[in-house]
């Protein structure tokens, strides 16, 4: 999906369910990692984070849109947009948008732990480790996984 489709989708669920036109830019974000999206109220744009474009997150998608285009829509009609205002919190339930950012893993990335046997050092990594084959950097004894 590209910016001027992601636009394009914006504004519809601008009009499906806030029955209101989204008037702003749109802008892809690749740096994002646990912000699924942003509103900026000085210009109105929104940015979206780019992991959510893939087509197996069209769900987490839509639920970020809305999520911004609460922010937006209760700016411009200056009304509570913030997060903890009480305006906020029954719009974004009314129309279904996302809480918080969708868990898809991408704060995930260490998914083992490792510990020396030995000296308890302790090992991150994102694949197993063949513990026949590797041995504590420091001490050269065994490891044993943790999680
Ligand atoms: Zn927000
Ligand atoms: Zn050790």
């Amino acid at each position: 999906m590209n910016e001027i489709e992601l636009l394009n989708l914006i504004q519809k669920i601008s009009l499906e369910s806030f029955d209101y036109p989204f008037i702003g830019q749109v802008k892809i974000n690749y740096r994002f990692k646990t912000t699924g999206g942003r509103y900026h109220l000085r210009d109105h744009h929104i940015e979206i984070n780019a992991h959510f474009l893939k087509k197996e997150y069209r769900q987490d998608l839509v639920g970020i849109i809305k999520h911004e285009l609460c922010h937006y829509y209760l700016h411009v009609h200056h009304m509570g947009y913030k997060h903890q205002n009480r305006d906020f919190k029954i719009l974004l339930r009314n129309v279904g948008g996302s809480r918080y950012t969708p868990d898809i893993g991408l704060t995930r990335k260490k998914k083992y732990t490792y510990q020396c046997t030995n000296c308890q050092k302790l090992y991150y990594r994102v694949k197993r480790i063949n513990l026949k084959k590797y041995v504590c950097g420091k001490c050269r004894h065994k490891l044993v996984l943790l999680k």
